[in-house]
């Protein structure tokens, strides 16, 4: 069997079809695997998480089976988990313990603060729902839909696919505040607004987060993100999995609709009877898959799956860690938690609306970590990382493009900083800049999207990657989707490789049945 791309999502996969007794390679054409969860020593001493940078929402059952904490993966649980300044000069944070959490909630609206411990139980409530459905194949719609057949989970429904993140909040809060320090994780990475309908849906996407014991929470990976996916090479390693970087897989070899193996850039060809694509769905059918193998249906599907930058990141190496006016010290709660610079809900929508339009946010939603402040591991004796995502850059620029103007994109990242932290510029000592295009070029990422594909409601669950086939087979016999193009979509979650070993293993065991899209 060969994994075409060493993603996190690829090297789970590897491994569950290792351990069972598959004869597996892995081609990552990168020098280093891991696809979006690496750490790069891009300055010396300085360990920097180029593309994803908090943990939290790679699956428990995943850890446990390939035992990861044996191969190195471990984790920092931070608090609290988030600290967002708002331009009068106050702060709200937000505490891992939900007392605590709605205790700072009350210095905003004491109404909101007493909302707040139901807010975190209706999570509560959702997730019991909506975990089950990781770990498993998507099950068709109206299967899906049985799970939501109360009065009380029709409401779930309607609040989760169809309302807006703005919505939901409304009818929970009044603080102005208090929604914007809870809406960043509904339009993080998505080319939505907080008012677009479905971005409830990419709010409860980010909410699965479970790290220690703790739910809808985030952390850090010790080291770096790249700790997961090196325990993850290690782990696969040691499941006989066999894994080659620097090599390019250029297309997959088609013979009377099924896949034999794979061309690589260098012309050599390996032959398999298994080929699973870590790639996402409009590499992996429309570049790598050899013209007309396609049903034109199922092509077309493909062509309309909108995968559409949303963020760049501009991460740094500082020689301190600047000190934020509403919180001052160095290291104080801010340096510990995650930064939100988003003061409001239409900060956000305004920043979106400027995307539309082809430009950079004039006003930049920045969410920043300092992982050095809790792990000294990532950075030389004495000194900080700083990661940011900052959002909205879409895919392509008007009158302009993503290198001539990424200069300017550091600056107003900086001036936007700098209004909450006046020091900022006094202590980074090294910059870059990755834009949409740089995500692409590097990741292979259709349009900069950092799932592999917006996770919006129309491209969840059964319609992902395209309707009737959500499985991870595809119509071409032997080929299979074990990436975030395919449910449950993108983050560090690893349950695209668990789910696409899965199906893999019933088919190579000869237990599934005929070749259908409904089967399928
Ligand atoms: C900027 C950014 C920030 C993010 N932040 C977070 C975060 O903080 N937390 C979080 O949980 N998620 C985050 N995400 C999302 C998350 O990182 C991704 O959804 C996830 O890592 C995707 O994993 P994957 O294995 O499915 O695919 P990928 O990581 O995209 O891996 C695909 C691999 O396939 C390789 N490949 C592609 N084509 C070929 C080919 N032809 N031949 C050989 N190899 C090939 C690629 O080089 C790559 O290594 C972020 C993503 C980005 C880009």
């Amino acid at each position: 069997m060969i994994v075409v791309g060493g993603g996190h999502n690829g090297l789970v996969a590897a491994n569950y079809l290792g351990r069972a007794g598959a004869r597996v390679l892995v081609l990552e054409r990168r020098r280093v695997v891991g696809g979006a969860a690496i750490t790069e020593e891009t300055w010396p001493g300085f360990k920097i998480n180029t593309f994803a940078y908090v943990a939290g929402l790679l699956r428990q059952e995943i850890v446990d089976d390939l035992q990861l904490p044996l191969y190195g993966y471990r984790t920092i649980l931070y608090d609290p988990q988030y600290w967002m300044p708002f331009p009068n000069g106050r702060a709200l944070k937000l505490w891992v313990d939900t007392d605590r959490a709605a205790a700072e909630v009350a210095k905003f609206s004491v109404k909101d603060a007493r909302a707040y411990p139901k807010y975190v139980e209706y999570w509560d409530h959702v997730l019991e729902l909506l975990e089950p459905l990781m770990l498993a194949p998507p099950a068709p719609l109206a299967e899906m839909f049985q799970l939501f057949s109360t009065p009380e989970t029709e409401t779930l429904v309607r609040d989760l696919f169809l309302r807006s993140a703005k919505d939901l909040l409304d009818e929970w809060f009044e603080s102005d505040e208090v929604k914007a320090v809870l809406v960043p994780n509904a339009v993080i990475g998505t080319m939505c607004g907080p008012s677009t309908p479905g971005t409830a849906y990419v709010l409860a996407h980010h909410n699965v987060g479970n790290l220690d014991g703790h739910k809808q929470v985030w952390g850090f990976s010790v080291g770096g993100m790249g700790g997961i996916t090196q325990a993850l090479a290690r782990a696969a390693v040691a499941n006989g999995v066999q894994i080659r970087t620097g090599v390019a897989v250029k297309n997959f070899l088609v013979q009377r609709g099924r896949v034999t193996g794979v061309e690589t850039s260098t012309g050599e060809t390996i032959s398999a009877k298994i080929v699973a694509s870590n790639a996402d769905a409009r590499t992996t059918f429309l570049k790598l898959t050899p013209p007309g193998s396609l049903p034109a249906e199922f092509e077309k599907g493909v062509r309309q799956i909108r995968s559409r930058g949303a963020a760049l990141k501009f991460n740094a190496a500082l020689s301190a860690l600047p000190e934020f006016t509403a919180e001052p010290g160095a290291p104080s709660d801010a340096h510990r938690s995650t930064v939100d610079i988003a003061p409001s809900l239409e900060y956000l929508e305004e920043g979106y609306q400027d995307a539309v339009e082809g430009r950079f946010s004039s006003k930049p939603f920045i969410e920043m970590l300092f992982q050095s402040a809790l792990d000294p591991s990532v950075a030389p004796p004495g000194k900080h990382t700083l990661t940011c995502f900052v959002q909205y850059a879409p895919t392509e620029l008007r009158g302009t493009d993503w290198d001539a103007f990424k200069a300017t994109a550091a600056e107003r990242v900086l001036d936007t900083i700098a209004e909450y932290a006046p020091n900022i510029r006094r202590v980074v000592e090294h910059w870059q800049v990755v834009t949409p295009k740089d995500i692409e070029a590097i990741l292979g990422m259709t349009g900069g999207n950092i799932f592999q594909g917006d996770i919006t409601p129309d491209q969840i669950l059964s319609f992902r990657p395209v309707p009737g086939w959500a499985q991870y087979r595809t119509p071409l016999g032997g080929l299979y989707l074990c990436g975030s193009a395919a449910h449950p979509g993108g983050g560090v979650t690893g349950a695209a490789g668990h789910n696409a070993a899965q199906i893999m293993l019933e088919d190579w065991h000869g237990v599934s049945g005929p070749r259908t899209p409904t089967s399928s």
